[in-house]
């Protein structure tokens, strides 16, 4: 059996490990770097592609034929609030977003599969045999769609992804089960190029769980390159070197601005001011600005802001305070800052555990996962939550929950539903994803149509299944139980929303928590009130004539109230008018009951 390796495919740069002897080690590739920049360039045809640090060097002299950031595009559609990657996006609106490059569009997922593709074959070169398999990590916040992008960019490099494994577990497990106490509690803080995740998990008896988790897939190190950038071009146009039109068309000076804020950025983590300096930027003249640490904190203050109220959210969805930690784990390149180290000191009221490489430890974590299937480490089991709540449209626009929001996973759920009409033959299952009781707030992952057998209203019997598997991927089964007939989808093309949405979607949930109970419980009662109407109209059909005159009066008035509360918009007098028809059809009631029985 060939070896199982683990990858953490990251933004900005992606690593690959092996177990060897019992330990996880990580693969260097020819050059002796462990670290591979997830970038590739394009040459002009017929030269394959080139990936890694050779890439990222061509970045510079060819950027529209290079790409970089890819994973912030993967699994996403067209439409959707873009990065940028440096070469041209392409895609038919609300599809899956292209990228125009090399003479072609490629998928995200394609490109990934590229840098995968080196990773494999620099594993192999290191291990000396074939490497088909992999554990490959995503960010805890991935959603689906984003997980099943990564697993066909695995596919597509040949390695059959044995695990999609959240990069927090990853580091919490690279971090040591053995120097945590029995039901210790750790929090795993991983600020990289593209994303911020921060997730609380416990250790119990040899089982991580994880108890929450927090994230935004488009904040990290790249925001504040962005920002280092506006202020190089603020200078070059100060000092009279460069205007908007050059910088609009001048690729390359793009790219030259870009090198010189990261590399700005990475040594004022250890000197307190670095000189700027970009030679003959405009064939004679060169720019030359000093950067303080203080004006790159000040910059870095506001662009990571709100990683404060999302460790302060998944505190507070564990039910922790700070000092219930047992450790607090750095993850990412960009917690090399100091700002970020004290930041961190500062939300959990303690200094953070720096005994792990903050860009090795997914990849060492995802390796130990690796071995853990491959059964060269035993005695941990890794368990997942899920971010939001899954469930499924029910009638009058109604969101029913199936799995909720921070459930264990690998995970399985499922409910009986009914038809709402006689004779229906159509189910529609209607996969939602969300916090909201209404169907319109919540995000929709797709939808299928189930046949069943037509049956008077409400004895269909339909069940639907939710099944997420260990690598967050949601099946939907459902059955008619009549028939048997079923229906089985994979929801490959969940809609893909920013993560502020994600944000923004528990937010509301809390802000309206009021409201969506009230119209949940109207949307309810008005259900009922059409039901109860309904047999009224029947029941006057049927006997309405042996009723004496004031009852029937009554009854009609009484409907009228029905009606117009229902159409009012609160559930209370609703509710109210419902009862006090349901009390003046009892004679109506009575008589049907002696129809029904036949003359005596
Ligand atoms: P990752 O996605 O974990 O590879 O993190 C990469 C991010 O960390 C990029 O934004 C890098 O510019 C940033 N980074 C790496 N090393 C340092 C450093 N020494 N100081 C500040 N940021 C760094």
């Amino acid at each position: 059996m060939s070896a199982i390796v683990g990858i953490d495919l990251g933004t900005t740069n992606s690593l690959v490990g092996c177990m060897e002897a019992g330990f996880p080690i990580l693969c260097a590739d020819a050059d002796g770097e462990r670290l591979t920049p997830s970038v590739v360039h394009f040459p002009a045809s017929p030269a394959s592609p080139v990936v890694g640090r050779a890439a990222q060097r061509l970045r510079a002299l060819a950027p529209e034929a290079t790409v970089f950031s890819v994973k912030r595009l993967i699994g996403r559609r067209v439409g959707e609030e873009e990065a940028e990657v440096g070469c041209a996006l392409a895609g038919r609106p609300g599809g899956p977003v292209k990228l125009a490059v090399g003479g072609r569009e490629w998928l995200p997922e394609e490109v990934s599969a590229l840098v995968l593709g080196k990773l494999k074959a620099d594993a192999e070169r290191a291990l000396g045999c074939e490497v088909s398999r992999a554990v490959i990590t995503v960010p805890a916040y991935f959603n689906d769609a984003q997980r099943q992008a990564t697993l066909r960019a695995g596919e597509l490099a040949g390695l059959k992804v044995e695990r999609i494994l959240n990069e927090p577990t990853a580091a919490a497990l690279a971090y040591g089960v053995d120097r945590l106490g029995e039901r210790a509690k750790i929090a795993v803080f991983d600020l990289g190029g593209g994303t911020f995740d921060l997730s609380v998990l416990e250790l119990s008896a040899g089982v991580f769980q994880v108890l929450s988790t927090q994230g935004n897939t488009r904040l990290g190190g790249d925001d504040l390159d962005r920002r280092v950038e506006q202020w190089i071009v603020e200078g070059l146009k100060a000092d009279g070197l460069a205007d908007d039109a050059r910088w609009a068309g001048d690729g390359e000076l793009r790219a030259r601005v870009r090198e010189r804020a990261v590399e700005a950025k990475h040594r004022l983590s250890a000197v307190e001011e670095v000189g700027v300096e970009l030679p003959f930027v405009d064939g004679t003249r060169s720019f030359s600005r000093v950067l303080s640490r203080a004006e790159l904190e000040a910059m870095a203050a506001r662009v990571f802001e709100p990683v404060r109220e999302h460790c302060l959210r998944a505190l507070s969805d564990a039910r922790l305070r700070p000092d219930e930690l047992g450790a607090v784990i750095l993850v990412g390149g960009m917690t090399r800052m100091p700002l970020v180290r004290r930041m961190v000191a500062e939300i959990f009221g303690r200094e953070a555990d720096t005994s792990q490489n903050p860009d090795e430890a997914v990849a060492l974590g995802a390796t130990l996962q690796a071995g853990i299937l491959s059964g060269s480490v035993r005695n941990v089991v890794l368990l997942d939550v899920t971010p939001l709540s899954l469930g499924i449209e029910t009638f009058g626009g109604l969101m029913n929950v199936i799995i909720p929001r921070n459930s264990t996973i690998p995970t399985k759920a499922g409910e009986m539903f009914t038809n709402a009409v006689a004779g229906q033959r159509l189910m529609r299952i209607h996969v939602l994803q969300g916090e909201r009781e209404m169907v319109r707030d919540n995000w929709s992952l797709g939808q299928f149509d189930l046949e069943f057998e037509p049956s008077p209203k409400a004895q269909a019997r339909v069940g639907v299944q939710f099944e997420i598997d260990a690598n967050g991927i949601l099946h939907v089964l459902a059955r008619d139980t009549k028939t048997g007939r079923e229906q089985r989808v994979q929801m490959a093309s969940a809609v893909d929303v920013s993560d502020e949405a994600v944000e923004k979607m528990l937010e509301d949930s809390l802000e309206h928590a009021f409201e969506d109970m009230n119209e949940r419980a109207f949307t309810e009662a008005q259900m009922k009130s059409r039901d109860l109407l309904a047999a009224v109209r029947l029941g006057l059909e049927k006997a309405g004539a042996l009723l004496r005159e004031d009852e029937g009066e009554r009854i009609a008035q009484l409907m009228r109230a029905v009606e117009e509360s229902a159409g009012a918009g609160a559930s209370g007098p609703l509710k109210k008018a419902m009862a006090a028809l349901d009390d003046a059809t009892q004679p109506l009631a009575a008589l049907l009951v002696e129809q029904a029985m036949g003359p005596r």
